[in-house]
Protein backbone atom coordinates (compact mmCIF):
# COMPACT_ATOMS: atom_id res chain seq x y z
CA UNK A 1 0.00 0.00 0.00
CA UNK A 2 1.48 3.38 -1.16
CA UNK A 3 1.14 6.00 2.03
CA UNK A 4 2.84 9.52 2.38
CA UNK A 5 6.61 9.69 3.86
CA UNK A 6 5.95 10.36 7.74
CA UNK A 7 8.44 12.14 9.05
CA UNK A 8 10.74 10.20 11.37
CA UNK A 9 10.14 12.00 14.71
CA UNK A 10 6.72 12.79 14.09
CA UNK A 11 4.11 11.84 16.51
CA UNK A 12 2.39 9.34 14.46
CA UNK A 13 5.58 7.43 13.48
CA UNK A 14 5.86 7.16 17.65
CA UNK A 15 2.46 5.11 17.36
CA UNK A 16 3.60 3.18 14.40
CA UNK A 17 6.72 2.08 15.58
CA UNK A 18 5.02 0.80 19.13
CA UNK A 19 2.71 -0.98 16.93
CA UNK A 20 5.50 -2.49 14.84
CA UNK A 21 6.76 -4.17 18.24
CA UNK A 22 3.38 -6.35 18.35
CA UNK A 23 3.66 -7.04 14.89
CA UNK A 24 6.53 -8.41 15.32
CA UNK A 25 5.69 -10.58 18.30
CA UNK A 26 2.37 -11.75 16.28
CA UNK A 27 4.58 -12.55 13.40
CA UNK A 28 1.82 -10.85 11.03
CA UNK A 29 2.21 -10.39 7.40
CA UNK A 30 3.63 -7.02 6.77
CA UNK A 31 0.90 -6.14 4.12
CA UNK A 32 -1.55 -7.19 6.69
CA UNK A 33 0.87 -4.50 8.78
CA UNK A 34 0.15 -2.04 6.31
CA UNK A 35 -3.20 -2.49 6.08
CA UNK A 36 -4.36 -1.82 9.79
CA UNK A 37 -1.65 0.68 10.21
CA UNK A 38 -2.95 3.43 7.37
CA UNK A 39 -4.91 6.00 7.96
CA UNK A 40 -8.35 5.66 5.99
CA UNK A 41 -9.62 9.03 5.13
CA UNK A 42 -8.65 12.80 6.64
CA UNK A 43 -10.40 15.94 6.04
CA UNK A 44 -9.00 19.38 5.95
CA UNK A 45 -11.14 22.03 6.31
CA UNK A 46 -10.90 25.78 6.54
CA UNK A 47 -13.89 28.34 8.02
CA UNK A 48 -14.84 31.46 7.83
CA UNK A 49 -15.84 33.19 11.04
CA UNK A 50 -16.94 36.41 11.80
CA UNK A 51 -14.97 37.95 15.17
CA UNK A 52 -15.55 41.45 16.61
CA UNK A 53 -16.42 42.96 13.17
CA UNK A 54 -13.36 41.15 11.37
CA UNK A 55 -13.31 37.58 9.34
CA UNK A 56 -11.19 34.91 11.10
CA UNK A 57 -10.45 31.91 9.18
CA UNK A 58 -9.94 29.05 11.17
CA UNK A 59 -8.63 25.35 10.51
CA UNK A 60 -9.18 21.89 11.68
CA UNK A 61 -9.24 18.56 10.57
CA UNK A 62 -10.47 15.13 11.33
CA UNK A 63 -9.16 11.32 10.48
CA UNK A 64 -10.87 8.17 10.12
CA UNK A 65 -8.28 5.95 11.12
CA UNK A 66 -10.28 2.73 10.63
CA UNK A 67 -14.02 1.60 10.05
CA UNK A 68 -14.21 -1.95 10.10
CA UNK A 69 -16.09 -1.53 13.15
CA UNK A 70 -18.57 1.67 12.67
CA UNK A 71 -19.35 4.31 14.28
CA UNK A 72 -15.86 5.58 13.71
CA UNK A 73 -14.82 7.03 17.55
CA UNK A 74 -12.21 9.68 18.96
CA UNK A 75 -12.12 13.12 20.54
CA UNK A 76 -11.97 16.48 19.02
CA UNK A 77 -9.23 18.45 20.26
CA UNK A 78 -9.09 22.31 20.50
CA UNK A 79 -5.42 23.80 20.90
CA UNK A 80 -3.46 26.40 18.67
CA UNK A 81 -0.25 24.15 18.01
CA UNK A 82 -2.79 21.08 16.72
CA UNK A 83 -1.81 19.62 13.35
CA UNK A 84 -2.86 17.20 11.22
CA UNK A 85 -0.08 14.11 11.76
CA UNK A 86 -0.76 14.73 15.72
CA UNK A 87 -4.70 13.91 14.82
CA UNK A 88 -3.74 11.08 12.37
CA UNK A 89 -1.67 9.65 15.32
CA UNK A 90 -4.22 9.90 17.82
CA UNK A 91 -6.72 8.55 15.18
CA UNK A 92 -4.19 5.28 14.89
CA UNK A 93 -4.73 5.25 19.20
CA UNK A 94 -8.17 5.35 19.23
CA UNK A 95 -8.28 2.05 16.59
CA UNK A 96 -6.29 0.23 19.09
CA UNK A 97 -7.95 1.40 22.32
CA UNK A 98 -11.18 0.10 21.04
CA UNK A 99 -9.99 -2.94 20.51
CA UNK A 100 -8.41 -3.41 23.88
CA UNK A 101 -11.47 -2.77 25.86
CA UNK A 102 -13.66 -4.25 23.43
CA UNK A 103 -15.23 -1.23 22.23
CA UNK A 104 -17.55 -1.68 19.24
CA UNK A 105 -15.85 1.13 17.35
CA UNK A 106 -13.40 1.65 14.66
CA UNK A 107 -10.85 4.81 15.18
CA UNK A 108 -10.97 8.85 14.36
CA UNK A 109 -9.79 11.84 15.78
CA UNK A 110 -10.42 15.91 15.31
CA UNK A 111 -8.36 18.56 15.67
CA UNK A 112 -9.36 22.77 15.61
CA UNK A 113 -5.97 24.77 15.75
CA UNK A 114 -7.06 27.23 17.98
CA UNK A 115 -6.50 28.82 21.47
CA UNK A 116 -9.66 28.77 23.17
CA UNK A 117 -8.36 31.40 26.06
CA UNK A 118 -8.49 33.67 23.25
CA UNK A 119 -12.21 33.65 22.91
CA UNK A 120 -15.42 34.65 24.74
CA UNK A 121 -18.29 32.09 25.13
CA UNK A 122 -20.45 32.91 21.98
CA UNK A 123 -17.45 33.36 19.70
CA UNK A 124 -16.41 29.51 20.76
CA UNK A 125 -19.89 28.51 19.95
CA UNK A 126 -19.96 30.40 16.68
CA UNK A 127 -16.87 28.50 15.68
CA UNK A 128 -17.46 25.01 17.23
CA UNK A 129 -21.15 25.11 15.54
CA UNK A 130 -19.09 26.41 12.10
CA UNK A 131 -16.79 24.03 12.57
CA UNK A 132 -19.35 20.99 12.99
CA UNK A 133 -21.20 21.95 9.92
CA UNK A 134 -18.29 21.38 7.87
CA UNK A 135 -17.64 17.96 9.32
CA UNK A 136 -21.61 17.02 9.25
CA UNK A 137 -21.67 18.11 5.28
CA UNK A 138 -18.35 16.39 4.57
CA UNK A 139 -19.50 13.11 5.97
CA UNK A 140 -17.11 12.96 9.00
CA UNK A 141 -19.65 13.45 11.97
CA UNK A 142 -22.74 11.42 12.77
CA UNK A 143 -24.41 9.02 15.06
CA UNK A 144 -23.74 6.36 12.22
CA UNK A 145 -20.18 7.01 11.08
CA UNK A 146 -18.30 9.03 12.77
CA UNK A 147 -18.72 10.46 16.77
CA UNK A 148 -16.60 13.01 18.79
CA UNK A 149 -15.95 13.28 22.25
CA UNK A 150 -14.13 15.52 24.28
CA UNK A 151 -10.23 16.04 24.98
CA UNK A 152 -8.10 18.50 25.33
CA UNK A 153 -9.60 22.27 25.01
CA UNK A 154 -13.22 20.63 25.08
CA UNK A 155 -15.98 19.71 27.35
CA UNK A 156 -19.75 19.17 28.10
CA UNK A 157 -20.62 22.68 26.06
CA UNK A 158 -19.04 22.42 22.97
CA UNK A 159 -20.89 18.57 22.95
CA UNK A 160 -24.19 20.13 23.42
CA UNK A 161 -23.54 22.75 20.67
CA UNK A 162 -22.30 20.18 18.42
CA UNK A 163 -25.26 17.65 18.88
CA UNK A 164 -28.18 21.32 18.70
CA UNK A 165 -26.24 21.68 14.99
CA UNK A 166 -26.39 18.19 14.27
CA UNK A 167 -30.19 18.26 15.21
CA UNK A 168 -30.89 21.28 13.02
CA UNK A 169 -29.37 19.72 9.80
CA UNK A 170 -30.90 16.70 10.82
CA UNK A 171 -34.59 17.52 12.22
CA UNK A 172 -35.84 14.07 11.36
CA UNK A 173 -33.11 11.66 12.54
CA UNK A 174 -34.58 10.33 16.01
CA UNK A 175 -30.75 9.11 16.94
CA UNK A 176 -29.39 13.17 16.83
CA UNK A 177 -27.92 12.74 20.43
CA UNK A 178 -26.02 10.00 19.14
CA UNK A 179 -24.03 12.07 16.95
CA UNK A 180 -21.62 13.27 19.92
CA UNK A 181 -21.14 11.69 23.28
CA UNK A 182 -19.84 13.97 26.52
CA UNK A 183 -22.82 15.65 26.72
CA UNK A 184 -23.97 17.51 29.69
CA UNK A 185 -26.68 14.90 31.41
CA UNK A 186 -29.82 17.11 30.28
CA UNK A 187 -28.93 17.00 27.01
CA UNK A 188 -28.40 12.91 26.18
CA UNK A 189 -25.16 12.78 28.42
CA UNK A 190 -24.59 10.17 31.01
CA UNK A 191 -23.56 10.00 34.85
CA UNK A 192 -20.35 9.30 34.99
CA UNK A 193 -18.79 10.24 31.64
CA UNK A 194 -16.72 13.40 32.88
CA UNK A 195 -15.10 11.68 35.42
CA UNK A 196 -14.42 7.67 33.65
CA UNK A 197 -10.91 8.25 31.65
CA UNK A 198 -9.71 9.62 35.24
CA UNK A 199 -11.98 7.18 36.80
CA UNK A 200 -10.74 4.37 34.56
CA UNK A 201 -6.99 5.27 35.04
CA UNK A 202 -7.43 4.43 38.64
CA UNK A 203 -9.21 1.28 38.30
CA UNK A 204 -6.21 0.20 35.95
CA UNK A 205 -3.81 0.79 38.52
CA UNK A 206 -5.96 -1.04 40.91
CA UNK A 207 -6.18 -4.18 39.18
CA UNK A 208 -2.20 -3.75 38.71
CA UNK A 209 -1.64 -3.10 42.35
CA UNK A 210 -4.08 -6.45 42.59
CA UNK A 211 -1.20 -8.82 41.08
CA UNK A 212 1.72 -9.08 43.98
CA UNK A 213 3.85 -10.21 41.26
CA UNK A 214 3.27 -7.43 39.05
CA UNK A 215 4.16 -5.06 41.45
CA UNK A 216 7.16 -6.84 42.19
CA UNK A 217 8.10 -7.24 38.64
CA UNK A 218 7.96 -3.04 38.74
CA UNK A 219 10.38 -2.99 41.99
CA UNK A 220 7.19 -1.41 44.10
CA UNK A 221 5.47 -3.54 46.99
CA UNK A 222 2.00 -3.36 48.74
CA UNK A 223 -1.06 -1.43 47.86
CA UNK A 224 -1.19 2.37 46.29
CA UNK A 225 -1.62 3.57 49.59
CA UNK A 226 1.19 5.83 50.60
CA UNK A 227 2.61 5.53 47.05
CA UNK A 228 4.28 8.66 46.09
CA UNK A 229 2.91 10.25 42.89
CA UNK A 230 4.18 12.63 40.65
CA UNK A 231 1.57 13.90 38.56
CA UNK A 232 1.70 16.20 35.25
CA UNK A 233 -1.76 17.93 33.98
CA UNK A 234 -4.54 19.11 36.13
CA UNK A 235 -7.28 19.04 33.34
CA UNK A 236 -9.71 16.24 33.46
CA UNK A 237 -7.90 13.15 33.42
CA UNK A 238 -5.54 14.18 35.84
CA UNK A 239 -7.95 16.03 38.07
CA UNK A 240 -10.04 13.05 38.54
CA UNK A 241 -7.02 10.59 38.56
CA UNK A 242 -5.68 12.89 41.27
CA UNK A 243 -8.21 13.08 43.42
CA UNK A 244 -9.36 9.38 43.34
CA UNK A 245 -5.78 8.80 44.10
CA UNK A 246 -5.52 10.67 46.87
CA UNK A 247 -9.19 10.12 48.66
CA UNK A 248 -10.00 6.68 48.19
CA UNK A 249 -6.64 4.97 47.45
CA UNK A 250 -4.59 7.19 50.22
CA UNK A 251 -2.03 7.51 47.76
CA UNK A 252 0.02 10.60 48.13
CA UNK A 253 0.38 13.44 45.23
CA UNK A 254 4.25 14.53 45.93
CA UNK A 255 4.52 16.70 43.38
CA UNK A 256 1.89 18.30 40.08
CA UNK A 257 3.60 19.83 37.29
CA UNK A 258 1.38 21.95 35.14
CA UNK A 259 2.30 24.46 32.28
CA UNK A 260 3.32 27.44 34.07
CA UNK A 261 5.52 25.09 36.60
CA UNK A 262 4.86 23.04 39.62
CA UNK A 263 3.91 22.43 43.37
CA UNK A 264 5.97 20.35 45.63
CA UNK A 265 5.13 18.94 48.86
CA UNK A 266 6.16 15.45 49.72
CA UNK A 267 3.92 15.22 52.76
CA UNK A 268 1.29 15.23 50.05
CA UNK A 269 -1.24 17.14 48.25
CA UNK A 270 -4.78 18.45 48.12
CA UNK A 271 -5.79 18.04 44.60
CA UNK A 272 -9.07 19.91 44.14
CA UNK A 273 -7.88 22.69 46.49
CA UNK A 274 -5.30 23.15 44.14
CA UNK A 275 -7.85 22.66 41.15
CA UNK A 276 -9.84 25.30 42.67
CA UNK A 277 -7.04 27.68 43.11
CA UNK A 278 -6.08 27.25 39.38
CA UNK A 279 -9.42 27.90 38.17
CA UNK A 280 -9.82 31.70 40.28
CA UNK A 281 -6.07 32.49 39.84
CA UNK A 282 -5.23 30.56 36.51
CA UNK A 283 -2.63 29.55 37.71
CA UNK A 284 -1.03 27.35 40.40
CA UNK A 285 1.91 29.73 41.53
CA UNK A 286 1.29 31.22 44.83
CA UNK A 287 -0.95 28.02 45.81
CA UNK A 288 -0.08 28.38 49.86
CA UNK A 289 1.65 25.38 51.61
CA UNK A 290 3.60 23.82 48.70
CA UNK A 291 6.96 24.86 46.84
CA UNK A 292 6.34 25.93 43.68
CA UNK A 293 9.30 26.29 40.84
CA UNK A 294 8.93 27.65 37.33
CA UNK A 295 11.32 24.72 36.32
CA UNK A 296 7.73 21.84 35.92
CA UNK A 297 9.71 19.68 33.33
CA UNK A 298 12.61 18.91 35.93
CA UNK A 299 10.12 18.16 38.25
CA UNK A 300 8.63 14.96 36.34
CA UNK A 301 12.53 13.89 36.88
CA UNK A 302 11.82 13.85 40.80
CA UNK A 303 12.25 10.43 43.00
CA UNK A 304 8.87 8.83 42.93
CA UNK A 305 7.40 5.40 43.12
CA UNK A 306 4.46 6.52 40.52
CA UNK A 307 4.65 9.18 37.38
CA UNK A 308 1.68 10.08 35.97
CA UNK A 309 2.10 12.27 32.72
CA UNK A 310 -2.03 13.12 32.03
CA UNK A 311 -1.37 16.45 30.27
CA UNK A 312 0.01 16.08 26.28
CA UNK A 313 1.98 14.49 24.16
CA UNK A 314 6.19 14.15 23.97
CA UNK A 315 6.41 15.18 27.50
CA UNK A 316 9.26 12.16 27.97
CA UNK A 317 11.19 12.07 24.88
CA UNK A 318 15.30 10.78 24.79
CA UNK A 319 16.35 14.27 26.52
CA UNK A 320 15.22 13.44 29.79
CA UNK A 321 13.84 9.89 29.53
CA UNK A 322 17.73 8.71 31.05
CA UNK A 323 17.02 10.61 34.18
CA UNK A 324 13.25 9.60 34.90
CA UNK A 325 13.30 8.51 38.58
CA UNK A 326 10.22 6.17 39.57
CA UNK A 327 9.38 2.73 39.17
CA UNK A 328 6.28 2.77 37.27
CA UNK A 329 4.88 4.88 34.80
CA UNK A 330 1.33 5.38 33.77
CA UNK A 331 0.62 6.99 30.73
CA UNK A 332 -3.22 8.66 31.53
CA UNK A 333 -2.46 11.08 28.57
CA UNK A 334 -2.32 10.03 24.66
CA UNK A 335 1.25 9.45 23.69
CA UNK A 336 3.00 10.93 26.45
CA UNK A 337 6.55 8.94 25.69
CA UNK A 338 8.31 9.27 22.67
CA UNK A 339 9.27 5.68 20.58
CA UNK A 340 12.86 6.56 22.00
CA UNK A 341 12.12 7.34 25.30
CA UNK A 342 10.27 4.37 25.39
CA UNK A 343 13.04 2.03 24.22
CA UNK A 344 15.23 4.14 27.28
CA UNK A 345 12.90 3.28 29.92
CA UNK A 346 12.05 -0.19 29.15
CA UNK A 347 16.16 -0.67 28.99
CA UNK A 348 15.83 1.01 32.27
CA UNK A 349 13.49 -1.52 33.79
CA UNK A 350 10.79 1.02 34.38
CA UNK A 351 7.41 -0.50 34.04
CA UNK A 352 5.31 1.20 31.55
CA UNK A 353 1.14 1.54 31.72
CA UNK A 354 0.04 2.42 28.28
CA UNK A 355 -2.09 4.83 27.22
CA UNK A 356 -4.11 2.85 24.67
CA UNK A 357 -5.37 0.98 27.81
CA UNK A 358 -4.52 3.24 30.70
CA UNK A 359 -6.78 6.33 29.43
CA UNK A 360 -9.89 4.33 27.44
CA UNK A 361 -12.53 4.64 30.49
CA UNK A 362 -13.35 7.79 28.79
CA UNK A 363 -14.09 5.86 24.92
CA UNK A 364 -15.53 2.84 26.88
CA UNK A 365 -18.38 5.31 28.98
CA UNK A 366 -19.24 6.90 25.73
CA UNK A 367 -19.64 3.81 24.29
CA UNK A 368 -22.39 3.61 27.05
CA UNK A 369 -23.70 7.00 25.92
CA UNK A 370 -23.98 6.07 22.49
CA UNK A 371 -26.22 3.25 23.75
CA UNK A 372 -27.78 5.00 25.68
CA UNK A 373 -29.10 7.72 23.01
CA UNK A 374 -29.75 4.84 20.99
CA UNK A 375 -31.79 3.29 23.29
CA UNK A 376 -33.82 6.87 24.58
CA UNK A 377 -34.25 5.20 28.05
CA UNK A 378 -31.35 6.37 31.23
CA UNK A 379 -29.83 2.57 32.72
CA UNK A 380 -31.55 1.22 35.52
CA UNK A 381 -34.71 3.36 35.04
CA UNK A 382 -36.38 0.20 34.66
CA UNK A 383 -35.40 -2.06 37.11
CA UNK A 384 -34.29 0.21 40.20
CA UNK A 385 -37.41 0.31 41.94
CA UNK A 386 -37.84 -3.51 41.66
CA UNK A 387 -34.70 -4.54 42.61
CA UNK A 388 -35.22 -2.49 45.70
CA UNK A 389 -38.45 -4.05 46.16
CA UNK A 390 -36.86 -7.54 45.82
CA UNK A 391 -33.81 -6.38 48.41
CA UNK A 392 -37.07 -5.71 51.04
CA UNK A 393 -38.49 -9.05 50.30
CA UNK A 394 -34.67 -11.08 50.74
CA UNK A 395 -34.20 -8.72 53.92
CA UNK A 396 -38.14 -10.34 55.27
CA UNK A 397 -36.88 -13.70 54.54
CA UNK A 398 -33.44 -13.03 56.32
CA UNK A 399 -35.18 -12.00 59.64
CA UNK A 400 -38.41 -14.64 59.27
CA UNK A 401 -35.71 -17.46 58.70
CA UNK A 402 -32.97 -16.23 61.89
CA UNK A 403 -35.50 -14.55 64.36
CA UNK A 404 -32.84 -11.59 63.99
CA UNK A 405 -33.32 -7.94 63.07
CA UNK A 406 -30.90 -6.81 59.77
CA UNK A 407 -28.70 -4.08 60.65
CA UNK A 408 -30.17 -0.36 59.04
CA UNK A 409 -26.63 0.08 57.21
CA UNK A 410 -26.84 -3.93 55.20
CA UNK A 411 -30.50 -3.03 54.67
CA UNK A 412 -29.55 -0.08 53.12
CA UNK A 413 -27.11 -1.70 50.67
CA UNK A 414 -29.00 -4.68 50.07
CA UNK A 415 -32.12 -2.47 49.05
CA UNK A 416 -30.62 0.07 47.05
CA UNK A 417 -31.33 -0.11 43.76
CA UNK A 418 -28.61 0.41 41.17
CA UNK A 419 -28.69 4.45 39.73
CA UNK A 420 -26.88 4.85 36.24
CA UNK A 421 -24.38 6.46 37.90
CA UNK A 422 -23.65 2.73 40.03
CA UNK A 423 -24.18 0.82 36.91
CA UNK A 424 -21.28 3.11 34.38
CA UNK A 425 -19.07 2.75 36.90
CA UNK A 426 -19.33 -0.68 37.36
CA UNK A 427 -18.98 -1.40 33.88
CA UNK A 428 -16.34 0.83 33.55
CA UNK A 429 -14.63 -0.81 36.38
CA UNK A 430 -15.55 -4.49 34.86
CA UNK A 431 -13.97 -3.18 31.18
CA UNK A 432 -10.54 -1.66 32.75
CA UNK A 433 -10.10 -4.99 35.00
CA UNK A 434 -10.82 -7.36 31.89
CA UNK A 435 -8.56 -5.44 29.30
CA UNK A 436 -5.56 -5.14 32.03
CA UNK A 437 -6.17 -8.47 32.75
CA UNK A 438 -6.36 -9.78 28.62
CA UNK A 439 -2.71 -7.53 28.29
CA UNK A 440 -1.11 -9.70 31.49
CA UNK A 441 -2.27 -13.06 29.97
CA UNK A 442 -0.09 -12.30 26.59
CA UNK A 443 2.70 -10.81 28.47
CA UNK A 444 2.92 -14.17 30.60
CA UNK A 445 2.41 -16.60 27.32
CA UNK A 446 3.76 -14.73 24.56
CA UNK A 447 7.98 -15.07 24.59
CA UNK A 448 8.40 -12.16 22.21
CA UNK A 449 6.11 -9.86 24.59
CA UNK A 450 8.06 -8.30 27.07
CA UNK A 451 6.63 -5.18 28.33
CA UNK A 452 2.83 -3.90 29.31
CA UNK A 453 2.44 -1.86 26.03
CA UNK A 454 3.55 -4.38 22.98
CA UNK A 455 1.46 -7.04 25.07
CA UNK A 456 -1.57 -4.22 24.56
CA UNK A 457 -1.08 -3.59 20.95
CA UNK A 458 -0.88 -7.72 20.62
CA UNK A 459 -4.56 -8.02 22.15
CA UNK A 460 -5.70 -4.86 19.64
CA UNK A 461 -3.99 -5.97 16.84
CA UNK A 462 -4.93 -9.46 16.96
CA UNK A 463 -8.43 -8.50 17.38
CA UNK A 464 -8.50 -6.08 14.66
CA UNK A 465 -6.99 -8.38 12.13
CA UNK A 466 -9.45 -11.18 12.89
CA UNK A 467 -12.25 -8.55 12.33
CA UNK A 468 -10.32 -7.77 8.38
CA UNK A 469 -10.35 -11.37 7.80
CA UNK A 470 -14.09 -12.23 8.50
CA UNK A 471 -14.66 -8.94 6.48
CA UNK A 472 -12.77 -10.35 3.46
CA UNK A 473 -10.22 -7.43 3.54
CA UNK A 474 -7.44 -9.63 3.17
P1 LIG B 1 -7.46 19.25 29.52
O1 LIG B 1 -7.34 20.29 28.49
O2 LIG B 1 -8.69 19.17 30.36
O3 LIG B 1 -6.22 19.30 30.55
C1 LIG B 1 -4.87 19.32 30.17
C2 LIG B 1 -4.11 19.94 31.34
O4 LIG B 1 -2.72 19.85 31.08
C3 LIG B 1 -4.43 21.42 31.55
O5 LIG B 1 -4.64 21.67 32.91
C4 LIG B 1 -3.18 22.13 31.02
O6 LIG B 1 -2.94 23.36 31.65
C5 LIG B 1 -2.12 21.10 31.34
N1 LIG B 1 -0.93 21.23 30.49
C6 LIG B 1 -0.85 21.57 29.19
N2 LIG B 1 0.42 21.58 28.77
C7 LIG B 1 1.16 21.20 29.84
C8 LIG B 1 2.55 21.02 30.05
N3 LIG B 1 3.43 21.20 29.07
N4 LIG B 1 2.97 20.63 31.27
C9 LIG B 1 2.10 20.43 32.27
N5 LIG B 1 0.76 20.59 32.13
C10 LIG B 1 0.31 20.98 30.93
O7 LIG B 1 -7.21 17.86 28.75
P2 LIG B 1 -7.65 16.42 29.20
O8 LIG B 1 -8.98 16.12 28.60
O9 LIG B 1 -7.42 16.25 30.65
O10 LIG B 1 -6.60 15.54 28.37
C11 LIG B 1 -5.29 15.30 28.85
C12 LIG B 1 -4.68 14.17 28.06
O11 LIG B 1 -5.50 13.00 28.19
C13 LIG B 1 -4.55 14.40 26.56
O12 LIG B 1 -3.41 13.73 26.10
C14 LIG B 1 -5.80 13.74 26.00
O13 LIG B 1 -5.67 13.37 24.64
C15 LIG B 1 -5.90 12.54 26.90
N6 LIG B 1 -7.24 11.95 26.98
C16 LIG B 1 -8.31 12.66 27.40
C17 LIG B 1 -9.55 12.05 27.48
C18 LIG B 1 -10.77 12.76 28.01
O14 LIG B 1 -11.80 12.10 28.21
N7 LIG B 1 -10.72 14.05 28.28
C19 LIG B 1 -9.70 10.72 27.10
C20 LIG B 1 -8.57 10.00 26.69
C21 LIG B 1 -7.34 10.63 26.64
Amino acid sequence: MATKPKSPESFSTSVDRMADRAFAALDLDPGIASVIKACEAIIEVNFPVPIKGKIEIFTGWRATHSSHRLPAKGGLRFAPAVNQDEVEALAALMTYKCAIVDVPFGGSKGGLMIDPAKYDRDEMQLITRRFARELIRKGFLSPSTNVPAPDMGTGEREMAWIADTYKQLNPENLNYAACVTGKPVQHGGIAGRTEATGRGVVYVMREFFRHPEDVKAAGLNGGLAGKRVVLQGLGNVGCHTGHLLQDEDRAKIIALVEKDGALINTDGLHVQQIREYMNTHKTIRGFPGAMFTENGRAVLEMECDILIPAAMEAQITEENAPRINTKLIVEAANGPLTFEADEILRKRNITILPDALVNAGGVTVSYFEWIRNLSHIRFGRMERRYDEMRGEYLIAAMQSLSGKPVSDDMRREIVKGAAELDLVRSGLDDTMRHAYQEMREVLLTNPKVTDYRTAAYVVAISKIARSYFDLGTF
